[in-house]
């Protein structure tokens, strides 16, 4: 990266932030949390790595980034990278235009928590800063190049054709970071087959031919696919009529207990979190140790389905919190895909630093490395490269013209 990119996300309450620029040790990050409330306020890490705390009381969204702003002006950022979950069809990431603006809106019945909340944040950096050029970066994004065998759903055309209804997958940016790094230091850069697993409190699976994504876990919403923190993952959909007339529940009960009481929180009835739920099982609690055992072996079976979209496969890459961070899981979820010759290394698996990169197998059979993820990096990347892009254009047009006339 030549120039500093300030990287937003904007949620319903939250905004994290990042100012990326040549070195990662240099990134000065936060988040600004509990926003319209009296408690709002910014944490992070500013200059130097030093601590920061900051109370804005009832600020919203447009005066949380005012303040951040602020507070970032003298690194002179050149450009913002907006994360948008949802770009409906949307290739790759864009300059915001009053066009591109509408396409995000449009997509918002795809992702109706996540991209009003990005609006709420693209408008009001819109009106503080319109003279920076401003990028939306889809999770959505790199999913597009799947095939359609892949991405259609087994139901009636015109769902499809009238109302969008397709997988799209997300984790898009943690999936093209994991898979180009991964291969580079594979030495195969965007080359061969690659299965990718990004565990966290949202989990997905990719499977990447020769830097594309070819299939992914996640599909019309981030609830399909392995289990999560609080999503279920994949259940028989029958389950909504099931439980509407068994139970009376209605579409939006449903909709809740799939997405956040749901995944690992739901099996063990104790936690989201896998830390807490390793402590648990080592300590005898049953549900939490089923529950791991559930995440992992659905895991497993995501990736191995995943491997139909692959000619061959080269290797394996954890990312994520869970994936980064627990050998454990790494251990127990390649030991559920016994015919596919990986060999991982108890050694260099248990061995490996916390937050470091490494390969943790024996040299024979696919690869498997351990990659941790830079979703603001590659945010502030493809930001970098569209106004790049569009600044070439503007200075070749008058050439152009002139050739032309
Ligand atoms: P993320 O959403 O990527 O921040 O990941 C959050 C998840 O990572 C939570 O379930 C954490 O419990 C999990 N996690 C973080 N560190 C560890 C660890 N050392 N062992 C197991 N899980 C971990």
């Amino acid at each position: 990266m030549s120039t500093s990119v300030l990287v937003i996300n904007c949620g319903s309450s939250s905004i994290k932030y990042a100012l990326v620029s040549e070195r990662r040790e240099d990134r000065i990050f936060g988040l600004a949390e509990n926003l319209g409330s009296a408690d709002a306020r910014i944490k992070g890490v500013t200059t130097g790595g030093a601590a920061l705390e900051l109370s804005i009381p009832h600020a919203d969204h447009e005066k949380a980034l005012e303040t951040i702003l602020e507070r970032l002006a003298h690194h002179n950022p050149q450009a913002i990278g907006h994360r948008v979950v949802h770009g409906g069809t949307l290739t790759k990431a864009e300059l915001l235009t009053p066009e591109i603006i509408e396409r995000i809106r449009e997509a918002t019945p795809l992702a109706p928590l996540h991209n009003p909340a990005h609006l709420v944040g693209i408008e009001a950096t819109m009106r503080l800063f319109p003279e920076l050029p401003q990028v939306a970066v889809f999770d959505t994004a790199f999913h597009q190049t799947m095939p359609s065998h892949a991405y259609r759903y087994a139901l009636p055309k015109f769902l499809y054709t009238q109302h969008n209804v397709r997988r799209y997958g997300f984790h898009g940016t943690s999936h093209a970071y994991v898979s180009e790094r991964g291969s580079m230091l594979a030495g195969s850069f965007k080359q061969g087959g690659w299965l990718t697993a990004h565990l966290g409190n949202g989990s997905s699976t990719c499977a990447i031919w020769n830097g594309q994504s070819v299939d992914t876990s996640m599909g019309l919403t981030p609830l399909e696919g392995v289990v999560m923190g609080t999503r279920s993952g994949d259940v028989d959909p029958s389950i909504h009529s099931f439980l509407a007339s068994n139970l009376g529940w209605d579409i939006y009960k449903i909709d809740k207990m799939l997405n956040s009481q749901s995944g690992l929180l739901g099996l063990s009835d104790l936690s989201n979190d896998m830390r807490t739920l390793i402590e648990a099982s080592e300590q005898g609690n049953e549900d939490a140790a089923l529950a791991i055992e559930v995440f992992c072996y659905r895991l497993a079976k995501s990736l191995a389905g995943l491997s139909c979209g692959l000619p061959r496969i080269d290797g394996l890459f954890f990312t994520g919190g869970i994936g980064e961070n627990s050998a454990y899981i790494r251990e127990k979820t390649v030991s559920y895909l016994p015919h596919f010759g990986f060999n991982l290394s108890k050694e260099l698996n248990d061995n490996l630093k916390r937050g470091t990169e490494g390969r943790i197998d024996h040299g024979t059979g696919p690869q498997i490395w351990v990659v941790p993820t830079d979703e603001e990096g590659r945010i502030a990347k493809e930001t970098e490269h569209v106004v790049d892009e569009v600044t070439a254009s503007a200075t070749k047009k008058p050439d152009a013209e002139a050739a032309i006339a």
